[in-house]
């Protein structure tokens, strides 16, 4: 057998499952698509990653905190829901979850290349990882005994268990027959960062404006000017997201400016501009014989809730946690029984949330008169409701799982 365990995907959830089993006299091989040196220096893709007080206790214990700059670790103190136009909004404030913050935002790179980081450092201390960039899986069978991954370039390998971490839209996945619910919201979302005049106190908006949803997620101060600066994030059809991706900057400026109601005065672009369809995905199985999902490829969701790498984690921890045990037991790492174990803990943590954020978007972007007022309504009782505000700030902050 050439592996105990192939992980396919070198993405963040991959890394982090590469990087925890490592030193548990397993032999691990990371495949991963890409060349080496985008691996080496993944570059800014617009992303700003929400992440829980959980999420960053996990990365921590996996040692790739440490590895991400207190100046690139933003705190989200408040989270702010916005109804059209109106100046009410209702606030999820950090005391509710009672922690300081509600949780930390850090760019997508940064978590990569941290992630990549460590998992070199792992290779280093205990020799038990290969990582084979620019291998793209093109097969994959499973039998009772063990897993097999044919690459691009020919090769064949043989392991106890292959852990698909390839995104998504997951190739594996669906070579292994799995079928996956997937709905798609006819929506793109433009990411990009922006400095502006006035302060944003390190609170998240996120506004659901009558024809367009807003969202500001707060940065650090820019490190060369010191001006305010947040990642801005637009949800509209794709060939408005296309106009605005080509607009030159001054226009741009001036028309995001204008869609945030000057609240936050003269905004200005201040990283490249990204894009990226909203499709979210809910696989049928999240296991099958000697095969588990992680990451993207075991739940895609709606960035609105910005929960997708949070839950990637919580499956890096769960798989982690069933392989532990049967190590402990000299049991079989790949058994039927581990991956339902893996299967069941990671559906409760995920499904529930996964069904919430599709209503969430339903009910926020409808733009009927009726719905304007329920929704309206329905903020201002939400924000009267402390018993759900502090449901809500828990969730966001991960508390209860630390
Ligand atoms: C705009 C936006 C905002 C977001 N905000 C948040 C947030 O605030 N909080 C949060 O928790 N999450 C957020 N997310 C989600 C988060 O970015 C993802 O959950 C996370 O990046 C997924 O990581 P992954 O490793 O599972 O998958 P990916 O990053 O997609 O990595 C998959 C890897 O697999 C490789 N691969 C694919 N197929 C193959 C193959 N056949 N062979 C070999 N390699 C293959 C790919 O090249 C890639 O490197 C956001 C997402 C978006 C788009």
């Amino acid at each position: 057998m050439d592996a105990d365990v192939i992980i396919v995907g070198a993405g963040p959830a991959g890394l982090c499952l590469a990087k925890s089993l490592s030193g548990r006299k397993l032999k691990i091989t990371v495949l991963e698509q890409q060349p080496q040196a985008t691996l080496e220096a993944p570059a800014f893709d617009g992303r700003e990653i929400a992440l829980t007080q959980h999420s960053a206790k996990l990365l921590q214990d996996l040692g790739l905190w440490e590895l991400i700059d207190n100046k690139d670790q933003a705190p989200l103190k408040d989270a702010k829901v916005i109804d059209g136009p109106n100046l009410f909004a209702m606030t999820i404030g950090h005391d509710l979850s009672g922690r300081s913050e509600l949780g930390w935002l850090v760019s997508n790179h940064l978590i990569r290349d941290a992630a990549w980081r460590g998992v070199q450092q792992a290779m280093a201390a205990n020799s038990d990882i290969t990582l084979m960039p620019g291998e793209q899986v093109t097969a994959v069978r499973t039998t009772d005994t063990e897993g097999s991954v044919t690459l691009a370039s020919g090769k064949t390998l043989q392991a106890k268990l292959v852990v698909a971490a390839d995104s998504r839209f997951s190739s594996t996945r669906r070579m292994m027959g799995i079928a996956a619910h997937m709905h798609d919201f006819g929506k793109n979302m433009l990411v990009c960062a922006m400095t502006f005049d006035k302060p944003h106190d390190f609170a998240a908006w996120e506004w659901f404006g009558y024809g367009q949803t807003l969202a500001l997620l707060p940065m650090n101060p820019h490190p060369d000017t010191g001006a305010h600066r947040a990642s801005v994030v637009i949800t509209r059809s794709s060939h408005e997201i296309d106009a605005l991706m080509h607009l030159e900057p001054d226009a741009f400026n001036a028309a995001v400016t204008v869609r945030f109601g000057n609240r936050l005065g003269a905004m200005r672009l201040c990283s490249t501009r990204h894009n990226y369809p909203l499709v979210a995905v809910y696989p049928q199985r999240l296991v099958a014989r000697r095969f588990a999902t992680v990451g993207d490829a075991a739940v895609g969701m709606h960035p609105v809730t910005a929960h997708g790498f949070n839950f990637g984690l919580l499956s890096v921890e769960a798989l982690t946690h069933e392989i532990n045990t049967a190590l402990h037991t000299h049991a079989d790492i790949g058994s039927t029984s581990l991956l339902k174990r893996y299967e069941a803990r990671q559906k409760r943590a995920t499904l529930p949330l996964f069904w919430m954020t599709r209503m969430i978007v339903e009910i926020y972007t409808r733009d009927s008169l009726p719905a304007k007022l329920a929704r309206q309504v329905l903020l201002r009782v939400s924000d009267k409701v402390m018993p759900f505000k502090r449901s809500i700030a828990q969730s966001l902050a991960g508390v209860g799982r630390a």
